[in-house]
């Protein structure tokens, strides 16, 4: 990963003179967001944990590994490709749009790219049982796939009610030979699933590594998350100066707690002229309360032991979320979106389960790609985008396809009548 932080030097100083990627400080913070507000006992695995990043990531033969397997093993790099029947949508003169394809890294999604670089670093700490928290079972997937891969044992909890709505996930994780174990506590959800992961990991510190799936949490986690899909941003950026010979005007992802969206933006955050806009969950609008868009809608608070943007209501309460799209639906994000947020240097937008829907036929009828629902949220707010005006002519947009669509069959199916 230092090679990634090495190829940016070059470029232009952001407008505050502090250059984006010094982030985060050795406190673990993006400017004011980020920290570990984490109880004595967590505090220690943290340090630990981030002491082993360190030295891995000075260590060549580390990064070489992980090159490796993203090549053998992922299918790295993911394909660029511009769009063209999609791109007439826009009718917008002259642009050009292209496609991230993350739904084309093996098992359908970004997630394995930080899935697999945190099992390389616990295994080179020792560490041979991963536990992880899922939530629709995405993040969990991909992690049973990296233990199978490199011989690591996988136990991934999961609220009773997430496995209920997200039972092919769960049956592909015990065939991939994980260890699935429902949390009935609270409201058996993400949250829960989260401290029943914490608690595994102080208690079994000695063997076990927690791999946190999204670039959200206490520090270390934001960074070494980042750093992990940050792979996504540096290929794009090569492969757009290849197709085009510039950089692109628009840079779009979809942000459920952040992790494709910051590794496609990191590589062009000390570009000015590039403009990132990241598309959150709307759910059924953001005034009905029924929403995931913490970044357009939240404000500032602590949350899984990072100081962040997050949705709470009145009483100060973790807000309840709604999406379409599982992998949206969380009330949090990290702290380095929420930093981006402050400095103006990203756009959030939020788009609607219809827009998610109309972003997902669209694409799917014009180019015969079946997008994730949490995809579709960034492909339907371009086509908002070009209807409103706001795509000048000759532009090129790069989008993030973070995952395939085949998880949401079932829920599409219903929704577009078909
Ligand atoms: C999990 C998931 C997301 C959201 O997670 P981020 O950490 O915000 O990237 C987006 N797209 C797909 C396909 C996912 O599985």
């Amino acid at each position: 990963m230092k090679a990634l932080v090495l190829t940016m030097i070059d470029h232009d100083v952001a407008a505050s003179g502090v250059r984006h990627e010094m982030f985060p400080d050795e406190r673990g913070r993006f400017g004011a967001f980020g920290g570990r507000f984490v109880p004595e006992g967590l505090m220690a695995a943290l340090l630990d944990l981030e002491a082993a990043y360190v030295l891995a990531q000075a260590d060549s033969s580390f990064e070489a590994e992980y090159r490796e397997l993203l090549r053998d093993r992922v299918g790295r790099p993911t394909l660029l490709h511009g769009v063209r029947r999609f791109a007439e949508l826009l009718s917008v003169p002259g642009v050009r749009v292209y496609l991230k394809r993350e739904d084309m890294a093996h098992t359908g999604a970004h997630k394995i790219n930080n899935a697999l670089g945190q099992a390389l670093l616990a295994r080179r700490m020792g560490k041979r049982r991963i536990v992880a928290e899922t939530g629709a079972g995405q993040h969990g997937v991909a992690v049973a796939t990296v233990c199978a891969m490199l011989g690591l044992t996988c136990v991934v909890y999961m609220g009773a009610d997430d496995m209920r709505r997200q039972e092919s996930n769960v049956t592909r994780m015990h065939l991939l030979g994980a260890g699935v174990r429902p949390v009935d506590s609270g409201s058996r959800r993400l949250k829960e699933a989260i401290s029943e992961s914490v608690r595994d990991w102080v208690a079994n510190l000695d063997t076990t590594h927690y791999l946190f799936g999204t670039a959200a949490g206490p520090a270390p986690y934001p960074r070494i998350v980042r750093d992990f899909q940050t792979v996504i941003g540096a290929e794009t950026r090569d492969q757009i100066l290849r197709a085009e010979g510039r950089l692109p005007d628009y840079v779009l992802a979809c942000v459920g707690g952040g992790s494709n969206a910051i590794g496609l933006f990191h590589p062009f955050t000390d570009d000015p002229r590039v403009r990132l806009i990241g598309v959150e969950a709307a759910g059924l609008g953001v005034d009905t309360g029924a929403h995931a868009a913490t970044l357009s809608m939240g404000s500032p608070g602590e949350i899984d032991g990072s100081y962040s943007y997050l949705l709470q209501d009145e009483d100060g309460q973790i807000a309840r979320t709604h999406s379409i799209a599982a992998g949206l639906d969380y009330p949090g994000v990290g702290p380095e979106l929420s930093h981006l947020k402050d400095t103006g240097r990203v756009s959030y937008r939020a788009a609607t389960d219809a827009v998610a829907l109309r972003g997902m036929r669209a694409l799917s009828h014009t180019e015969g790609i079946l997008a994730a629902l949490e995809s579709a949220h960034a492909v339907g707010h371009l086509l908002e985008m070009a209807d409103g005006g706001e795509i000048v002519e000759d532009s090129v947009v790069v989008l993030c396809l973070s995952g395939r669509g085949d998880k949401d069959l079932a829920v599409a199916a219903e929704r577009l009548g078909v």
